[in-house]
């Protein structure tokens, strides 16, 4: 039964996560959009969820696949002293799958100015911390699995025509597409980053850019590439709409100096979103879901994304799944943004209406970070790859 698996399916990955460790040390790239020190802080994730649509069929043939979770010492400090009750040092390593690496909720405390409250976009319960574990992101980078087959198909097949039925054919109104949109860029930039960090020579542990799969899988494509890029507008002015609730939020994990970092690249970053906004807008939602249909459109985009964010839980492969499920989070926090402030634009209307968690804001930064990445190597490698793979 399902009971037993899962606990079987924890221990196999644990020794597969540490082993990962090990070998690996942490790629500490930085990035051209998004907080360096926000992607660094340890990010709440519940990876244990069961698929609700098929019986799990977890597909990953590379070690690369399973995640690991935050080594004590990447944890909060006020958590950390919590935590570390009664824990040799072997135990610090990578808490995958053990017991005790279940979430003490005092660690919320941590984050004073924070709220828990649910994201009516996605599918997970965000209040109930329980059944979540810590991540930290740049040892766990999105990159090539080796998840493929059935089970990958599966997914990206249900979200397309379960979700966005006949969107791409264009016979919906384009309040509609932005669905299908979103997920076709999220889905370009997950390849981007696949073939931006690909495994070449799996005997000699080789890494390196798969320029083919890239032109394959997106650039042949134009319509996949302005799908990226309606995406990254997307989330960028979701972020400018919500510069002055970001600039006011505590970053406080108990590291000053990393706090007084994350606040001062926050600074940054929204202040440069905000000269951006000063130039013609570069995303209008107000123009696109401002008709008279407007509710009922929310609720249906609602319980669409929902939909989504629910078979995320079905990617058989628990780092594309970290992945999936951050960045889906990511875009509802964006939708939820856009969506909260009805006709009156103000910045004092936005701070009292809109309301975030720590994860979600953790979330649509990475994601900025995610699509920002896959634009700048479409716009660096894009121009030579295609006149290599059009002259061939
Ligand atoms: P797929 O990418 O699976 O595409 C399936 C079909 O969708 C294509 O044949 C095409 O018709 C259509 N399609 C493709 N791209 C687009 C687009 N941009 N817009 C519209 N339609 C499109 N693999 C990894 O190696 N690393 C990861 O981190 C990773 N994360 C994943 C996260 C999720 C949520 C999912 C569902 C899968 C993930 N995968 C990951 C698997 C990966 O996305 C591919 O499914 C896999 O590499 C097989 O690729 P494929 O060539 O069969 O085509």
């Amino acid at each position: 039964s399902a009971v037993v698996e899962v606990p079987e399916r924890r221990e196999t990955v644990k020794r597969e996560a540490l082993a990962v460790a090990r070998l690996r040390p942490s790629p500490s790239s930085l990035f051209p959009l998004g907080s360096p020190s926000l992607l660094k802080s340890p990010t709440q994730v519940k990876l244990w969820c069961d698929c609700p649509f098929w019986p799990d069929d977890g597909m990953c043939r590379l070690r690369d696949c399973s995640v690991c979770e935050c080594p004590e010492n990447e944890f909060p400090e006020p958590f950390k002293r919590s935590f570390s009750h009664g824990l040799s040092p072997d135990d610090l390593v990578c808490q995958e799958g053990k017991p005790h690496a279940a979430v003490d909720r005092t660690i919320d405390k941590a984050f004073k100015g924070w709220l828990e409250i649910d994201n009516p976009w996605t599918n997970d319960d965000e209040t109930n911390n329980d059944e979540m574990t810590y991540v930290n992101l740049q040892l766990n980078p999105e990159r090539y699995t080796g998840y493929t087959g059935p089970s990958a198909r599966r997914i990206w097949d249900a979200i397309y025509t379960e979700n966005c039925p006949s969107y791409p054919s264009g016979e919906c109104c384009p309040e509609k597409r932005i669905l299908y949109k979103l997920i076709s860029g999220l889905h370009s930039s997950i390849s981007i980053h696949i073939a931006a960090d690909y495994l070449l020579d799996e005997a000699k542990n080789l890494w390196g850019q798969n320029l083919t799969l890239l032109y394959d899988r997106v650039l042949r494509y134009p319509d996949r590439v302005r799908n990226l890029y309606f995406n990254f507008l997307l989330v960028l002015r979701a972020v400018t709409k919500a510069a002055d609730y970001l600039e006011q939020a505590e970053y406080e994990t108990g590291n000053s100096e990393e706090d007084l970092k994350t606040q001062s690249l926050m600074r940054r970053l929204l202040y440069n979103s905000k000269l951006q906004a000063a130039c013609p807008v570069p995303f209008d939602e107000a123009k696109l879901w401002k008709g008279q249909s407007e509710p009922e459109l929310k609720q249906e985009l609602q319980r669409q994304f929902r939909n989504i964010s629910a078979l995320m839980d079905c990617v058989g492969c628990e780092k594309c799944r970290l992945w999936g499920k951050l960045q889906v989070l990511g875009l509802g926090t964006a939708l939820k943004i856009l969506f909260s402030v009805d006709g009156d634009e103000s910045h004092e209307s936005l701070r009292q209406t809109l309301q975030l968690q720590r994860n979600e804001v953790i979330a649509l930064m990475n994601l900025l970070n995610r699509l920002s990445e896959s634009v700048k190597f479409v716009h660096e490698m894009g121009p030579s790859v295609e006149t290599i793979m059009e002259g061939q």
